[in-house]
C-alpha cells in the first residue's frame, strides 16, 4: 500500500511538473512579445481610509490579455516571467505605465491620492533600479508623494544592506514604500525597522475569516500594533464584506482594500468613480 501511494505521489508530481514545463514554454514564448504587441494593461483597485471610506489611492495590477491564450492571471505568468528573465522588461513597463496614468489623472485635476506599483523580488536586486525609478518619475513628472511601491518580505531579505541603500534612494525621490502580503513571508521584526517603510499591508489570508477566527483576529491586531509602534500606516487587503471592514476599523487599521470596495478595473472605469476636485 505504501508503495502504491508512493508511486501515485511520484506520478502526480510529474504531471504537475509537466504542466509547469508546458506553462513555461507556451506562456514564455507568448510573454516575450506581450509588451511589443501591446497585450498588457494595468487595472486599478481603490484603497480607502478605514474611517471616512474616502479613496486614498489605487493599486496598479498587471493584466495580460493574450490573443491566443485569453486573459492569464498574474499569479500564473509573473513567476514564469521572473524565471525567464522577462521581469525587468515587464516591471519597467508597469512602472512607466502607472506613472503615465498618474500624470494623466493629475492633468485632469484628479489629485490627492497615490498609485501603488508592485515590485517583484528580482526588481529590487537589479543595480539599475534606482535609475529606472528616477527616469520614470522625471519622464512623467510624477508629483512627490503620489507614487508608492509595494515590496514583499522576501525581496528585502536578500542583500539587506544593498537593498536598504536602494530603498533610501528611492524614498528620497518622493516615493513611499509599502510591505505587501505582510505576515506570509518570514521577515524578522528586527529588520522591519531598518527599512523605514511607510506602510504594512496585512495579507488577505488573515482577513478572510474575520471577524470569526480568533487566531486571525489576534494576528491582525498584532500587525496593527507593530505597524503603529514603528510609525507605519497599516492597511488590510482582501476585504470582502462590511463585517470585516468594521472589525478592521475597530482594531485600528488605517486603510482598507478589497472587493467590498471595488474590484481592480481599467483606468476609464475607475475615473467614473472618483470625480475631479
Ligand atoms: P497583491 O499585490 O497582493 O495584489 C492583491 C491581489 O488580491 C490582486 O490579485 C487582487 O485582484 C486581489 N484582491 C483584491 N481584493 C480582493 C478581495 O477582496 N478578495 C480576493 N479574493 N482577492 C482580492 P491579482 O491582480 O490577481 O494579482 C495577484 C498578485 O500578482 C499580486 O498580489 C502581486 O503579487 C502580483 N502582481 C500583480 N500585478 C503585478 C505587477 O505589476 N508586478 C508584480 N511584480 N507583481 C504583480
Ligand atoms: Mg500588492
Ligand atoms: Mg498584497
Ligand atoms: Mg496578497
Amino acid at each position: 500500500r505504501a508503495k502504491r501511494e508512493g508511486r501515485d505521489t511520484v506520478c502526480e508530481f510529474s504531471t504537475l511538473q509537466m504542466q509547469e514545463l508546458e506553462d513555461r514554454l507556451v506562456l514564455g514564448a507568448r510573454l516575450r512579445e506581450a509588451v511589443s504587441r501591446d497585450e498588457l494593461q494595468l487595472h486599478y483597485q481603490p484603497q480607502l481610509a478605514a474611517g471616512s471610506r474616502r479613496i486614498t489611492g489605487f493599486e496598479a495590477l498587471l493584466r495580460w490579455n493574450s490573443p491566443d491564450l485569453g486573459s492569464v492571471p498574474p499569479g500564473r505568468f509573473i513567476p514564469i516571467a521572473e524565471s525567464l528573465g522577462l521581469m525587468p522588461e515587464l516591471g519597467l513597463w508597469v512602472l512607466n505605465e502607472a506613472c503615465r496614468q498618474l500624470r494623466a489623472w493629475h492633468d485632469q485635476g484628479r489629485e490627492g491620492f497615490t498609485v501603488a506599483v508592485n515590485f517583484s523580488a528580482h526588481q529590487l536586486q537589479r543595480p539599475d533600479i534606482v535609475d529606472r525609478v528616477r527616469e520614470a518619475i522625471e519622464r512623467h513628472q510624477v508629483p512627490r508623494g503620489m507614487l508608492e511601491i509595494e515590496l514583499t518580505e522576501s525581496s528585502l531579505m536578500e542583500n539587506v544592506d544593498r537593498v536598504k541603500g536602494r530603498l533610501a534612494e528611492i524614498k528620497a525621490l518622493g516615493v513611499s514604500l509599502s510591505l505587501d502580503d505582510f505576515g506570509t513571508g518570514y521577515s524578522s521584526l528586527a529588520y522591519l525597522k531598518q527599512f523605514s517603510l511607510d506602510k504594512l499591508k496585512i495579507d488577505r489570508s488573515f482577513v478572510k475569516d474575520l471577524p470569526g477566527d480568533a487566531a486571525d483576529a489576534a494576528i491582525a491586531r498584532t500587525i496593527v500594533a507593530v505597524g503603529h509602534e514603528l510609525k507605519m500606516v497599516v492597511a488590510a487587503e482582501g476585504v470582502e464584506n462590511q463585517e470585516q471592514a468594521d472589525f478592521l476599523l475597530e482594531m485600528g487599521c488605517d486603510e482598507l482594500q478589497g472587493y467590498h470596495f471595488g474590484r481592480p478595473a481599467p483606468a476609464v472605469e475607475i475615473e467614473a468613480r472618483f470625480p475631479r476636485d
